[in-house]
């Protein structure tokens, strides 16, 4: 149905609402993007023929600044799942207290059936099409599923070209070389980190008894996996989007990653300086990782994962959301009545676009930092942010992602209620 996702997502809206201090005509507006572009782009494919790809990007709220939000190269793109992508965005630079607002972009293809040259063709004829639509004050871009730094340097290098000036600031999550910040690249994990080792700290957890399943091995889970493994938890199940693996020992993560990086396969190995050995591991599907027994489940792959069919058999009592919206509404409900913990999405993965933020900010001074300073900076932030929703959820006696929403939509209204509202503008008359 259409629209079906970006009405979903709003009605948590309406949940927030009674604990917020807003008024509704300031959630309504939230209801409605400010602006939806669906462009076509015509990509010549190596061997000659020419394939037509569709591609989206939507503003979806600015009052809090320009604009801000990743792009997605994937098959189930489409106009819903931007509009509700980007309702998140500005709902997530909010709970961190960042200036944005909230956008998302993306290309409906199977980056995979594509080579290096035509993803960059597609990449810059992205670009072209929605060139008026963004820029370092209206819009700015990043990675998301299936994007990349590199992808992001030829995004920012194309929009330089058709603005005849060189505009790093329009793209964030670049390579280095090309302004990218220091702390970028592992910055989703990196938040998500944070707010478990704060979470930990609360519930006096020991990392060696936490059992830690993945769901989704790219960027964000790698990192998140990489991070939790080196304080000591035990890494049990990963999986991509072929498959996964079990182990009640826990894996050696740097060595998995290692071999995903070059064979593009989770495998269960385990190196010892140069020798490598596959070890015993059973082989389990995404939706057996997600129902395993365990103390901790971090989705880290696309929404809509945990839903009414099984969030009855979910057994781990904590969800660290570093996917955006694995879990649907109805899902939820099923969680909450098992007394199942959620950190959600706009808070536990907004290290993304709190780096992101440091990026821009970089670019636009042309002074730039040490990766000390950047996860300095986050970790402050991240902690501050991740506190102060626990202590919202606390004295409200609510769930976490209703207290994030909470804190946003407070940050949110305070600047639509300086703009004037319906009582500010009906004593007038
Ligand atoms: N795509 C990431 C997200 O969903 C990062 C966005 C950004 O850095 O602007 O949060």
């Amino acid at each position: 149905m259409e629209n079906q996702m970006f009405k979903e997502a709003s009605s948590r809206l309406d949940k927030a609402f009674d604990f917020a201090d807003i008024n509704q005509e300031a959630i309504e507006r939230l209801k409605y993007p400010k602006a939806e572009l669906t462009v076509s782009l015509p990509i010549r494919k190596d061997d000659g023929s020419l394939e037509i790809f569709t591609g989206y990007r939507v503003h979806h709220n600015d009052a809090r600044g320009p604009t801000k939000g990743g792009v997605r190269f994937h098959p189930n793109v489409s106009m819903d799942e931007i509009k509700t992508l980007s309702f998140w965005m500005t709902i997530k630079c909010a709970v961190v207290g960042i200036p944005f607002g909230g956008a998302k972009g993306g290309v409906t293809l199977d980056p995979k059936n594509l080579s290096r040259l035509e993803i960059e063709r597609l990449s810059r004829c992205y670009i072209d099409r929605i060139a008026n639509f963004i820029g370092p004050d209206v819009d700015i871009l990043a990675p998301d599923v299936y994007t990349n730094p590199m992808i992001m340097g030829w995004m920012m290098d194309e929009y330089s070209k058709i603005t005849r000036q060189y505009s790093p600031a329009v793209v964030t999550g670049k390579p280095i070389p090309l302004g990218g910040s220091m702390g970028r690249e592992d910055a989703t994990g990196r938040g998500g980190y944070y707010c478990i080792q704060e979470l930990a700290k609360k519930k006096n957890w020991q990392p060696k008894e936490m059992r830690v399943a993945i769901q989704g091995f790219g960027n964000a889970g790698q990192h998140i996996a990489q991070l939790l493994y080196e304080d000591g938890y035990k890494i049990v199940a990963i999986s991509d989007s072929q498959g996964g693996i079990y182990s009640s020992e826990g894996f050696d993560v740097p060595t998995i990653i290692q071999v995903k990086n070059t064979t593009r396969q989770i495998q269960a190995v385990y190196c010892k300086n140069t020798v490598c050995e596959f070890v015993e591991a059973t082989k389990i599907t995404n939706q057996e990782l997600l129902e395993l027994d365990i103390e901790l489940l971090i989705p880290a792959a696309l929404e809509n994962q945990i839903t009414k069919e099984n969030a009855a058999q979910i057994k781990a009592p904590w969800i660290v959301e570093i996917a955006n919206g694995p879990i649907t509404v109805e899902a939820e409900a099923i969680l909450a009545e098992k007394n199942i913990s959620v950190v959600p999405d706009v808070l536990a993965n907004a290290g993304g676009v709190l780096v992101s933020y440091f990026e821009w900010v970089q670019n636009k001074t042309g002074l730039y930092w040490t990766v000390e300073q950047v996860q300095l900076r986050m970790h402050e932030i991240m902690t501050r942010e991740f506190l102060n929703v626990y202590q919202l959820m606390e004295s409200q006696n609510i769930d976490m992602r209703n207290a994030a929403y909470i804190q946003a939509l407070n940050r949110y209204a305070q600047a639509v209620i300086v703009q004037g509202t319906e009582n500010y503008f009906s004593e007038l008359g």
